[in-house]
Formats: C-alpha cells, structure tokens, sequence
C-alpha cells in the first residue's frame, strides 16, 4: 500500500507518497513528491534519492557487540540489551547517575525525543542528556524565548511568505538546503525584494540577480553589527512603528540610545556592506507591511549567536513587523525535527511541553503523567559541548549512549571528542548505519528508518506532521521506542514505557498540556484526518498557525527588546591564522552525511570536501584549482582539494562539514560556546591555508 509520509531530512519536510516495490525492489520503495503547502509537490534531489538508503547493502541489521580483538560480532537482542543494562547499572552504582549520558538527535521523531528524555531523567537517573540540536538551532531557540517568551522557528505559516514585499535572509543559504522553499520567495523577487545576506555569493544570494533583490557580503560573524547599524537607520530616519513599540514592547528606549553608535558608515567599516545599500534596505524593509525578516546558522552558530539572532528580532519589533498577518520574524529551522526535538524533554534544561527543568510546577505536573515522585526527577543536566568535555573526565561521564547523532563528525573540535570517546566505559550507538561514531562503539543496536516506523515531526513552522510506515523493517532491525522500553525493564525504572508510537505520543501529549509548546488534544488518529495541526494545540482548538497576533507569550504579555552589542573579541580577531573559515552545507548531502554520502547519486556529484577560496587569495598563496590543499590551525589540519571561486570574499575560505576523515570541517571548529544557549562557534574559524606539498 503506498504511505503519504514526509521527508526524512531538513525542517521544510516535504510531503511524499512511498509506494513499496515488492517485485522490482524487495525492502524498498519509490518515491512521488505530494501536493502540500510547503513543498506543493516538489522534492530535492536528497528527497527524490532518499529511498536508496533503504535497502543499502551498507545497513546495519544485527546488534553488535565489539570484541576483545576490536573487531564487531553480531550478537542476539538479548545478549547486547544485557550488556547495555547490565554495564550501565554498574557505573550509576560505583560513580553515581550521571556517570551515564544521553546524547540524543533533531531528526528523532517526537515519540523518540520524548520517550528518550523520560528514559534518561527515569531509568537512568541521569540529568546528562542533550542533542545535536544544540548545535543547529539553539541560538534562535534562546533568542526566541527571551524576547517573545515562546520558541517556534517560524511563527506563522510558510505561505504566507508568497505575498511578501522584502524578505531579509541572513545566514540562510535554502536554495542548497531546502530548495522547494524558494518558490516562496518567489514573490518578493517578483518586486524585487529579496535582500540576502552571506558573505558568499551563494545560490541563494544568486537569486538576487537581475533586479530580483540585493545582496550584502557582510564580513563573517558581523551580522550583529550590520542589524545594529539597519536598526539606527530605523530609529534615525523615523521608520520606526512608535504606537507598536509603545503597545506590544518593552525595553526600545535603551536600544535606540545604544545604536545611535552605529552610523551606516561606521557599520560599512565592521561588515564591508555600503552604507548606501543599507540605507536602501532599512527604507524597503520600513515602506510596507509585507517585510519579513527570516534568519539561519550563519546568524545563529557563534558565540554571540543569541545576540546576534536577538539583533534581528529587535529590527524585526521596532518595525512592527512581529505578530501582524502579512510581515514577521522566523528563524529557518535545520534539522528534520529540530522544531520537535527540542519541545519534548531531550535537552537538558527542559520537560515535555518546552517547560523549564527547573521550574516546580513543570516538574510536579510531569512527574503525575509520568506517575513518580517530582523529587526522582533530576535537575537541568549540560548542554551539549559541556557534556562532550565530561567524557572521560575525573568524575566525568563514563558511559555515553548515542541516538540520532554522529558527534565525531558534526562537534566542535571532534579529535577532543574522539579522544573523550576513547575513555568510555561504554558507547552505544543506536543507527542504521555504520557511522563514524558507530564505528567507536562498543554496541551498535540496528534501528528504523523513516519508512518503516509510524510517529509525526514537527516541521520549520510548528506544524506536526504524521510518519507512516511504508514498509516492514528488517527482521532484526529496532524502533528506538523498543529499545528504550526493553532497557528500561532491565533497568527496574519506574514508569510505563510503550514501544507503540500512537500510546507514546498520547503520554507526551498530557505530559505537555498547558506548556508553551501544548500537543494536548492531538492524537496520531486526529492528525490521520489531515487537520493542520500547528501548536500550541489545546483540545477542542483548531491549533495556532500565527502566534502573537494578540500577545506575545511573557506574562504581560509585551515583547522583550533585549539591547545587545558586540563582544569586545569582534574587534580583536581570534588568533590562529589570517583567514576565516566559514562551515556549511551542500546541496547534495545533509548534516553529517552518515546518509547521503551512501547514496550513490549524490556521492557522485559531491564525493569529497573542496574548500572554496576566492582566485585572488588562492594566486597569493601560489594555490591552483584543484590542487590539495591544507587548512590547519591549533586543533588540527583538514586536507582537501581547492575549489577556486570569486563567490566568496578574499578574506574567508568555505568547507562544507558533511565528510569525515582528514576532510573533516570540525576538526577546525572550537569549543567555545554562547554563555546564553551553549551553541559553539563554527562560522569565524582562524585557519592557515597552504598547498599541501609545500606543507
Ligand atoms: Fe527533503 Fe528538505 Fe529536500 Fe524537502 S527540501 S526533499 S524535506 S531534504
């Protein structure tokens, strides 16, 4: 029977119908895009190859256990559950509950986040779990809730970007990442109004062309400066909405005494944009109703990023843009369930229903559902880096189970990682493929892929969305949902643990009533009739497609306008070399490429990392088209082909961080992260560059 499902990639999840191909392809199936708001039948090329994965001679289909000579055995389900449970229980005995850590992934469905954030908190005992999301999308997250006292990446629904005047992109490159999107952009370059900001000339930047909008090739890591500088104009040139500021804000005086320092020119001297275009965005942005301002990781993966996201919602308030049908402020949400993951429990200063850990109320209302004492429940763990440097340390964590995530590839500085790895007592990696970070393992359990588990996502506009289940897996493949159950009766933990994902998803819908992000009401059956279910989501309601048309989430209701400045360190460039290294993403391939690097086509077209450097740095340093080159700074080198390229400034070199290997990005990248949502830097990297045989 054909299944309508969505993608199992990026937020836009784009709405597909898999038919199985028992005669043709026993295990796998074809693949039709599906009429939907979002994508309106269109799929990229990793959605169109997507179910090559699913009968990939390279999947894992037995549990492995890793022997005495380093090398797997399969084992049976018991025997490596055993091993799991068994070694677990030891360590939280001799070294205490957090000994054992979570470290959980965006792309798990809501049923796995959920059920993974009870099981740590519950059968382990653990307050150490966080996700990869910490990564992506936690900048936005931190900046969101601070200023509108809810997080949801886009607070309304995609189309209604299709009537935009201006959209303002900063940091988003979609028309690699989540092309069909762009067809809503298609407006706003119909008016010529589509404003890019990338310091590369990317294919999103490209769009601009031919009087479709305008592109500013601001410097790395100076996006603060340059919403700053848009924000004085504003204020400046009497653009600014007073009678919304005065209504539906707090906080706008002090803003506008601060950026009365950021005089165009001085902002054109920080980020290299022209103080004139500038001018000519703040007034376009300023004429109409229709302006959006939609930000990404480039605005968001420093360490200044909740400031730097924060920046953009202020411009977003003082032009009364937020809350009004027809303008606004999103922030474009990365990984399949990145909006999801973080609303359920698997971060580690939250509880289902996006509640605060730390909060009595949350915990007493969560430990009824879960039918426990609130004292069992522990307090907020680490966030994700924080966690990764325990491993291994003195009374550090000892025993790391791994679900949705390949850490030695998509982390911040992974030979410290690696390194922390090598200490465990125990690593389990849950996947379907033998990763990077499986391949660490002591035990790799063999789980589910998307076509073959029931569950819903939650997509880039707070839109939940049903998985269905087209095929039957493997015989000795696992949902997350089993395993986590199956631990947790060996555990002795407290609490009910279905392995059904509809029972799961019912639990985390109580679990979250009454939270910012409610799921109460909604059900796998409701969701079945098609409804456009967009959270919060109380029973009897039709759900909350825009948020703050009449208030915002803090108590007062008002929008919070946080003053932010630059850190003193923009000013003195990191040391470690004279050029800025800028990670990201390809069209091809998504995260850490555990996926698509194993599908044939798209391994063909981008088969290894190439470092983009402008032809003019590239001639300074005698390097050629093509030539292997070596980018290193004090963490590491990453050895690479370069790829010459006059679309992106001469003071920075780009890497996408999909390879592993000597190919590896984050080898480069460094720990240091934002005091606010723990999101590390991977956009103002210092690296030598050199020809590799001059080395
Ligand atoms: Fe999948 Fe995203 Fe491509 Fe759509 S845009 S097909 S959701 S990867």
């Amino acid at each position: 029977m054909p299944a309508d499902t969505h993608c199992p990639y990026c937020a836009l999840q784009c709405a597909m119908t898999l038919t199985p191909e028992p005669i043709t392809r026993p295990g796998s199936a074809s693949v039709a895009g599906r009429d939907f708001p979002t994508n309106r039948g269109g799929l990229c090329k990793k959605g169109w190859t997507s179910v090559e994965l699913l009968d990939s001679p390279e999947r894992i289909t037995r549990p492995l256990v890793r022997q005495g000579d380093g090398t797997f055995a399969e084992v049976s389900w018991p025997d490596a559950l055993d091993l799991v449970a068994t070694t677990v229980a030891s360590s939280r005995a001799r070294f205490g509950a957090d000994s054992v850590a979570v470290f959980g992934g965006g792309g798990l469905t809501n049923e796995k986040a959920y059920q993974l954030g009870k099981f740590a908190r519950l059968a382990l005992g653990t307050s150490r779990i966080d996700y990869n999301g910490r990564f992506c999308m936690s900048s936005a997250a931190a900046a969101g809730n601070r200023a509108f006292g809810i997080d949801r990446g886009l607070p309304f629904p995609v189309e209604d970007l299709d009537q935009a005047d201006t959209i303002l992109l900063l940091g988003s490159n979609v028309a690699a990442t989540m092309p069909p999107f762009i067809g809503h952009l298609a407006g706003a370059r119909e008016r010529g109004g589509l404003v890019v900001v990338d310091p590369r000339r990317s294919a999103t930047a490209k769009l601009t062309d031919d009087g479709a909008g305008i592109h500013l090739q601001a410097a790395p890591g100076s996006d603060l400066v340059l919403l700053l500088g848009l924000t004085h104009i504003v204020f400046a040139k009497g653009l600014a909405d007073l009678d919304y500021l005065a209504s539906r804000t707090t906080g706008a005086d002090a803003l506008r005494r601060s950026t009365n320092a950021w005089w165009p020119e001085r902002v054109q001297a920080r980020t290299g944009v022209p103080a004139g275009q500038l001018r000519a965005v703040a007034r376009r942005l300023a004429r109409g109703r229709g302006s959006y301002i939609l930000t990404g990781r480039g605005v968001e993966q420093h360490v200044d990023g909740t400031d730097t996201a924060t920046a953009a919602i202020n411009l977003a308030l003082v032009l009364g843009l937020v809350g009004r049908r027809g303008s606004g402020y999103g922030t474009m949400t990365g990984q399949g369930n990145g909006q999801g993951g973080r609303e359920h429990g698997q971060k580690c200063d939250q509880l289902p229903g996006y509640r605060k850990i730390s909060d009595p109320d949350a915990r007493e209302h969560v430990a009824r559902v879960w039918g426990v004492d609130p004292s069992v429940i522990p307090g907020p763990g680490l966030p994700a880096v924080e966690l990764l440097n325990e491993l291994g340390e003195l009374g550090g964590v000892r025993c790391l189970l791994v679900h949705g995530s390949n850490v030695v590839v998509s982390a911040p500085d992974v030979e410290h990682v690696r390194r922390g790895l090598a200490t465990l007592d125990l690593l389990v990696v849950c996947d379907f493929f033998f990763s990077e970070t499986a391949a660490l393992a002591d035990v790799v359990l063999p789980v589910t892929q998307w076509a073959e588990e029931e569950g819903t996502m939650t997509s880039l506009e707070g839109r939940v969305l049903r998985r269905r289940r087209a095929l039957e897996a493997p015989a000795e493949v696992r949902s997350e949902l089993w395993i986590l159950q199956e631990l947790a009766r060996r555990l002795g933990a407290p609490g009910e643990y279905s392995s059904d994902p509809a029972v799961v998803f019912d639990e985390l819908a109580r679990a979250s009533a009454g939270g910012l992000a409610d799921y109460s009401g909604l059900s796998h059956e409701l969701l079945d009739t098609g409804i456009a279910a967009y959270w919060p989501f109380a029973p009897g309601s039709e759900g909350t497609p825009r948020l703050f048309l009449d208030r915002f989430a803090h108590p007062d209701g008002l929008a919070r306008i946080v003053d932010v400045a630059p850190a003193p360190s923009e000013e003195a460039p990191q040391q470690g070399g004279v050029l800025t290294l800028i990670t990201g993403r390809l069209l091809e391939h998504y995260q850490s490429g555990a996926q698509t690097r194993r599908v044939p086509e798209l391994a063909r077209a981008q088969p290894e990392a190439r470092v983009q450097i402008h032809p003019a740095t590239a001639a300074g340093l005698g390097i050629v088209d093509g030539e292997v080159v070596e980018l290193s700074n004090v963490r590491g080198t990453v050895r690479c082909r370069a790829e010459l390229t006059a679309d992106i400034r001469h003071d920075t070199v780009f890497l996408p961080f999909h390879f592993a290997g000597v190919e590896c990005a984050n080898i480069l990248t460094e720990r240091a992260t934002d005091p606010v949502s723990g999101m590390p830097e991977f956009k103002r990297t210092r690296v030598r560059l050199v020809a590799s045989e001059r080395v």
